[in-house]
């Protein structure tokens, strides 16, 4: 295992007594653990937590344990981007969803009026807003009977909004029902939707917030997850602890928990495997990791946040719904909100789950995340 410091461990630490290189300063961790490296901290701010010898573990992060150049993969953040201040908000991630079928929605209630093709075209143009076949028929006939005095318009909007349950005013916080425990944080989900780039976005969101923040590479089955991960790491400044490519991801999650009970971390995020050979084995491996939260941190329930990429529409629906079944979701994390014409996907999403959207991934940028509120979403799109 290895352990990157953050600025605050840093600061923490001074007045402290530092551990003799070698030293574990937590219970040992599980026998599956598979050190990366154990060397005395470098001047780099990384601290080896686990015993065992660098040499030894033949890792090429051992010497030092910052990515090089050549590891960073083509998705790590762009310099200067550490900045977690929202840069973007919901109206600019729904641009496109303005453009696109809301415009249309737009057009065909232009007149205040609507006959029966126009209903029909309504219907439509929500279903190719990705609202969804079924959910479109029900909108469009609830709007219908409602009668609505403002016009057509008004009804759908108002039929669309009581769709989306209620979520708690301000930034979201993750469940932390002791606060002596830190809280956690699993984010699940497929490859290339945006996984690590959210990590990152809410890791610094919370981190800006005053929470100490320790992230857990526990995609250990691509080694790239992990680089991935380090790279955001050491440009958030923010701990890390990650093993070698190939370990047992409960193993990571084991370290990462006594990491932050003997830190006094706030928070920990954990990076989950996207892919396995058999969806079995990733639904096995993350109710593993489940396991093992329980069995450090009895009572400390666990947030668990699906990215769902906003521009693979119903396909990505019934991604969610597997994860939902095998791991009970608490909240979305709605990616490329920005990349896609078809915003309407949120609705979906609440009607078939009933799990919150928390956020909703507005750009590529670490402030591009924007906390979901369902008014403001609603406002937005039909602005
Ligand atoms: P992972 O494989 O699920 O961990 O996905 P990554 O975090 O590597 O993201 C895949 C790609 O999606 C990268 O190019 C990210 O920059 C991009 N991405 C992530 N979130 C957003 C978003 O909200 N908007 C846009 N436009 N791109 C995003």
């Amino acid at each position: 295992m290895f352990w990157r410091r953050g600025r605050r461990d840093q600061a923490a630490d001074e007045g402290r007594q530092e551990q003799p290189a070698g030293a574990s300063p937590q219970p040992a961790a599980p026998p599956d653990a598979a050190p990366v490296a154990s060397s005395a901290p470098p001047p780099g701010g990384t601290l080896d937590t686990s015993p065992g010898d660098a040499a030894a573990s033949g890792s090429p992060r051992s010497a030092g344990l910052e990515p090089g150049p050549a590891a960073v993969p083509s998705t790590a953040p762009a310099q200067g981007d550490g900045q977690a201040e929202p840069s973007a908000t919901i109206a600019d991630g729904l641009q496109a969803s303005r453009r696109g079928f809301m415009a249309r929605l737009h057009g065909i209630f232009r007149g205040g009026a609507a006959d029966e093709a126009a209903w029909e075209e309504a219907e439509e143009t929500l279903i190719a807003g990705d609202v969804g076949a079924r959910l479109a028929m029900d909108v469009v006939a609830r709007a219908r009977s409602r009668r609505d005095p403002a016009g057509p318009e008004a009804a759908v909007r108002a039929e669309l909004e009581r769709l989306l349950p209620a979520v708690p005013p301000g930034p979201w916080r993750p469940l932390r029902p002791d606060p002596s425990l830190p809280a956690v944080v699993l984010v699940v989900g497929v490859n290339g939707t945006g996984k690590t780039t959210s990590i990152a976005k809410i890791a610094a969101r919370l981190a800006a917030q005053g929470d100490r923040v320790i992230l857990a590479a526990a995609d250990t089955f691509r080694a790239a997850a992990i680089e991935q991960l380090e790279a955001w790491a050491a440009r958030l400044d923010l701990p890390l602890v990650a093993h070698k490519a190939g370990a047992d991801p409960s193993a990571v999650v084991f370290d990462a928990l006594d990491a932050a009970v003997a830190r006094g971390a706030d928070v920990v995020i954990v990076d989950t495997a996207g892919r396995l050979h058999t969806r079995h084995n990733l639904m096995e491996e993350l109710a593993k990791i489940r396991r093992t939260i329980d069995k450090r941190l009895p009572g400390v329930t666990p947030e668990v946040l699906f990215v769902l990429d906003a521009t693979t529409g119903q396909n990505g629906l019934a991604q969610a719904k597997a994860f939902h079944e095998a791991t009970g979701l608490t909240g979305i994390v709605l990616t490329k909100l920005d990349s896609t014409a078809k915003g309407g996907i949120v609705f979906a999403i609440e009607q078939a789950l009933g799990v919150p959207v928390v956020f909703a991934g507005v750009g590529e940028r670490v402030g591009d995340l924007v906390d979901f509120q369902p008014a403001s979403f609603v406002e937005a799109l039909f602005a």
